[in-house]
């Protein structure tokens, strides 16, 4: 497995390869990620992931400088599943002095997470663009977990005919349902005890769905009610929404996204359900 951190040299290195499948990640992986490393591995020849905390998707107010971070033991674990390359850039290699161009994928970029994280998208599809340039990748893995993440990838790769496709792979979670983050290690044992409750109240909803209910106020007050139970979760937002716009929806359709965003403590988490899509006919 290369480790390298100069975009000269992975460029390089990239030559060696054809088909890559490419997972980028900002570290402190958990199997979440490792999830994706797998099916980027059965799926593609080679396989590549980058590690880098992006700062310019974190506001000023966020967590950018405390976001943990393990190098080591991330390289051990990408190495044990038979990673190929291994992207590991400093901030000053993505963002040199003068560095002034962004992405900006409009509307899908300011609902749920972009209405409370201005500018958070726009940081997202920016260092994916330059990650994709600079990596080349024949598949890109996403995961689920960040739904919004993934309408904005797939916009900017379409709008801007990027030449790879994007793989969105299912929420890998805790035995408890907890979806797994590198942010879980912020919670104390009260507060990750509480967490569970995200996906309890999507579940809740998702079961009124699967019982005929189609009306989206009552499966946003299903989760609202749920959440309202866990004395120690704030709710930010609870959404039904179109999966491909994101807007919100009155009347529930098949592949609709049910999510939410949760502070438990000072630690903000979010969840998601996508809706079963359309049966065939
Ligand atoms: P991050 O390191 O948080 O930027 O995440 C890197 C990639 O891993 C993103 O595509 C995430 O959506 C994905 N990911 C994070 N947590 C999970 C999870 N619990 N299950 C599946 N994919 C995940």
């Amino acid at each position: 497995m290369d480790v390298i951190a100069t975009i000269q040299d992975f460029r390089r290195a990239r030559g060696r390869f054809g088909r890559l499948g490419f997972v980028p990640t900002m570290g402190y992986l958990h199997d979440g990620h490792l999830s994706l490393v797998r099916q980027a591995r059965a799926e593609c020849g080679a396989v590549a992931a980058s590690i880098f905390v992006n700062p310019t998707q974190f506001a000023p107010h966020e967590d950018f400088s405390r976001y943990p971070r393990d190098m080591e033991r991330d390289l051990a674990l990408l190495r044990d599943l038979g990673t190929d390359l291994v992207f590991t850039p400093g901030v000053a290699e993505m963002y040199p002095p003068g560095s002034v161009t962004a992405v900006e994928v409009s509307e899908v970029s300011e609902r749920l997470e972009g209405a409370v994280r201005p500018g958070h998208f726009r940081g997202v599809a920016t260092v994916v663009c330059k990650l994709f340039n600079i990596v080349q990748p024949t598949r890109a893995y996403f995961g689920q977990k960040d739904a919004q993440q993934t309408v904005v990838i797939r916009r900017m790769v379409r709008d801007l005919a990027m030449p790879l496709e994007v793989v969105v792979c299912p929420t890998v979670r805790e035995p408890d349902g907890l979806a797994m983050s590198s942010r879980n290690v912020y919670l104390a044992p009260e507060e990750r005890r509480a967490a569970a409750v995200l996906y309890r109240a999507l579940r809740q909803a998702e079961a009124a769905y699967r019982g005929g209910e189609r009306a989206a106020a009552s499966l946003r007050r299903i989760m609202r009610d749920t959440l309202a139970g866990e004395p120690l979760a704030e709710i930010e937002y609870v959404s039904v929404a179109h999966p491909d716009s994101l807007a919100e929806l009155d009347a529930v359709i098949d592949g609709a996204l049910l999510s939410l965003a949760v502070r438990i403590g000072r630690t903000r988490l979010i969840d998601n359900i996508p809706l079963p899509p359309d049966p065939p006919d």
